[in-house]
């Protein structure tokens, strides 16, 4: 699971670097900063701001000559308006937050924030399967939890029972019964994952990690697993899980080409086209629903693969 969050860090960085291009339209950053108000010519009040959600209860910074240092003042987890943003000064990124009506002009960690999300949560409190968007950039509600989780059946499971969308749980039971007639048993052992317990593992891999470890595990709100349509699956040898070893086992081999019969697609697939941020992840798949395939694999995949040409005029 580690190795398909190595986007991490690399989202300030496409941030900064999408900022200072823009900017350097209009006229230099200064200073290494690129201010979010340079990029347009509009007044300053009619500038888009860039949102972001803080996470984590965090000190506010200032800037001086020495780098940051934190004040005693604090902020709570909010959806904040940043002005500027600021890469790599004492190994972290920063983002500038400015609200005069509250008296907030600081900096906070660029790596304690997520992006905020542009969808609404339906009244049935359920996405439409196959068209929610999250990954490195677009970012789930924190409250989202899909009603019609359900356990998996333990018979499908191994480690431990996990839980996943009704629709997706009787695909993969049927998954798992085609994959056993054609000689290959394939479990589930992560699922659902909700928003809290991302926020945890996030928190607590920069707590007690090295400080760029941020960059190896999902933002809350920035994993597939909170939808409950993924799995993340293995083999009888559950040595393999979340492990590169698993890739060149029967259960992988039979995955890269049946999935997409049950309304699975491989997310982090070795031969997607369109990038992920994340790396190969052999044992992730993602229920889409089987309408969704074709043009799931038209857009994914080259057209000379196996699975496009399968699929092509369907
Ligand atoms: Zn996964």
């Amino acid at each position: 699971m580690r190795s398909r969050m190595i986007f991490l860090g690399a989202f300030a960085l496409v941030v900064v670097v999408m900022v200072i291009a823009a900017a350097s339209q209009t006229g230099s950053p200064q200073s290494g900063e690129a201010s979010l108000a340079a990029k347009s010519g509009h007044t300053p009040e009619a500038v888009p701001r860039l949102k972001r959600h803080l996470f984590a209860k965090t000190a506010l910074y200032t800037r001086s000559a020495n780098g940051m240092q934190a004040t005693a003042r604090s902020l709570e987890e909010q959806t904040l308006d940043v002005t500027t943003v600021l890469s790599n000064v004492g190994g972290y990124d920063w983002l500038r937050i400015v609200n005069t009506a509250k008296g907030i002009d600081g900096w906070i960690m660029e790596h304690l924030t997520s992006a905020v999300p542009d969808m609404k949560i339906p009244k049935n409190g359920l996405l439409p399967i196959g068209q929610e968007r999250v990954d490195r950039y677009a970012a789930l509600p924190h409250d989202y939890k899909p009603a019609d989780l359900v356990n998996l059946d333990m018979q499908y499971c191994r480690i431990r029972q996990i839980q996943m969308r009704r629709e997706a749980a009787e695909a993969f039971a049927r998954l798992h019964r085609a994959a056993k007639a054609a000689g290959v048993s394939i479990y589930g052992f992560s699922g659902y994952r909700a928003y809290e317990t991302q926020r945890q593992l996030y928190l607590n891999r920069i707590t007690i990690g090295e400080r760029h470890r941020q960059r190896y595990v999902a933002r809350p709100g920035h994993t597939e697993h909170q939808l409950g349509t993924v799995v993340d699956v293995v083999g009888p040898d559950i040595r393999h899980a979340a492990m590169h070893s698993f890739d060149s086992t029967p259960e992988a081999r039979w995955l890269r080409t049946n999935c997409y019969e049950h309304g699975f697609v491989l997310s982090y697939g070795a031969d997607n086209r369109i990038p992920t941020g994340y790396g190969y992840e052999s044992w992730h798949i993602r229920y889409i629903g089987k309408a969704a395939i074709p043009a799931w694999v038209r857009t994914h995949l080259d057209p000379g693969h196996e699975v496009a040409r399968r699929y092509a005029g369907r």
